[in-house]
C-alpha cells in the first residue's frame, strides 16, 4: 500500500533522515515513536512532500515517485494520496469549522458547494461536531479544533492520513477526546501513519509500531513485541525512560 524505499532527507551538512525503507498496509495503523530531533516528523512530512526527500523513492498504491526526478505534477499527484493532521491544527482562522473542512473538497477535489457542505456536516457530525459547524476556531477548544483537523483530513479521502503529534499541544484533559476519535477511525479500517507520544494509543490502536533514532529505523514490529520484548538496546532505554 504504501512503501518508503531509501528515504533521506538532509538539511545542509545534516542527515535527518538515514535510507528508511518503511512498509504500512492497506488499512494498518503504524505508529512512529522515538526521542525528539530523532526524525520522525521529517520522515511523515516526506510521505506528502511537505519536505522534500533528498533521496529514495515514495510508492502509495500503484502511484510511485522516484524523490531525484519527480517533477512538480508528479509532486501534485503524490499529494493527493494522504492527507497530514498537524500538531497545532493549521485550520484557517477567518474559516467557520465547517468552511474549514469544505475548503480542501471545493477547492481540490472541485465538487459542488452543496456536495461539499453535506460531506462536511456528516464528517463534523462524526468527530462530534455538529453543533459547531458555524463556530470559529477561536471560539473552540483545543481538542475540539484538532478535531475539525481531523474532519478536514478524512473529507479528502485520502488513501492514508498522516498525524503529526496531533496530541502534543492539548491540555492533559483534551488529549483523550482527540484519541478516542482517532480510535474511531482506525477502526474504519483507514491507513494511518501517527507519530505520538502517547503509549497507551499505541499500545491498543496500532498494528506496527516503529522506533526510531538518530535517523534511523532501529526497530519495528507489532506493539507487543516491542513493548514487552524489545530487542535493540537504544529502544529499551528509551521505552524505560517514558513508560
Ligand atoms: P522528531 O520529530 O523526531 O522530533 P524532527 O523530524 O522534527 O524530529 O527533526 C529531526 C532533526 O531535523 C532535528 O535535529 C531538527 O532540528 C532537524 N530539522 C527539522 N526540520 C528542520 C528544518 N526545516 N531545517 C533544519 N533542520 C531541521
Amino acid at each position: 500500500m504504501i512503501k518508503l524505499t531509501h528515504i533521506s532527507k538532509s538539511f545542509g551538512r545534516h542527515q535527518v533522515l538515514k535510507q528508511i525503507d518503511l512498509t504500512v498496509e492497506k488499512g494498518e495503523v503504524v505508529v512512529i515513536l522515538g526521542p525528539s530531533g530523532s526524525g520522525k516528523t521529517t520522515l511523515l512530512r516526506c510521505v506528502n512532500y511537505l519536505e522534500k526527500p533528498s533521496d529514495g523513492e515514495i510508492a502509495i498504491g500503484d502511484y510511485r515517485l522516484s524523490c531525484k526526478h519527480a517533477s512538480k505534477k508528479d509532486i501534485h499527484q503524490l499529494r493527493q494520496k494522504s492527507a497530514m493532521v498537524f500538531q497545532q491544527y493549521n485550520l484557517f482562522k477567518h474559516k467557520t469549522a465547517l468552511e474549514n473542512v469544505m475548503e480542501g473538497l471545493v477547492v481540490v477535489k472541485k465538487l459542488p458547494k452543496e456536495e461539499a457542505k453535506t460531506r462536511s456536516i456528516a464528517l463534523l457530525e462524526k468527530v462530534g461536531l455538529g453543533s459547531k459547524l458555524d463556530a470559529y476556531p477561536s471560539q473552540l477548544s483545543g481538542g475540539q479544533q484538532q478535531r475539525v483537523g481531523i474532519a478536514r483530513a478524512l473529507a479528502l479521502e485520502p488513501e492514508v492520513i498522516l498525524f503529526d503529534e496531533p496530541t502534543s499541544a492539548l491540555d492533559p484533559e483534551l488529549v483523550g477526546e482527540v484519541l478516542a476519535v482517532i480510535r474511531k477511525i482506525a477502526k474504519e479500517g483507514i491507513t494511518m501513519i501517527v507519530v505520538t507520544h502517547e503509549m497507551g494509543f499505541a499500545r491498543d490502536v496500532a498494528n506496527h509500531v516503529v522506533f526510531m533514532d538518530g535517523g534511523v529505523i532501529v526497530e519495528e514490529g507489532p506493539p507487543a513485541e516491542l513493548f514487552n520484548h524489545p530487542k535493540e538496546e537504544r529502544t529499551k532505554q528509551f521505552l524505560k525512560r517514558i513508560t
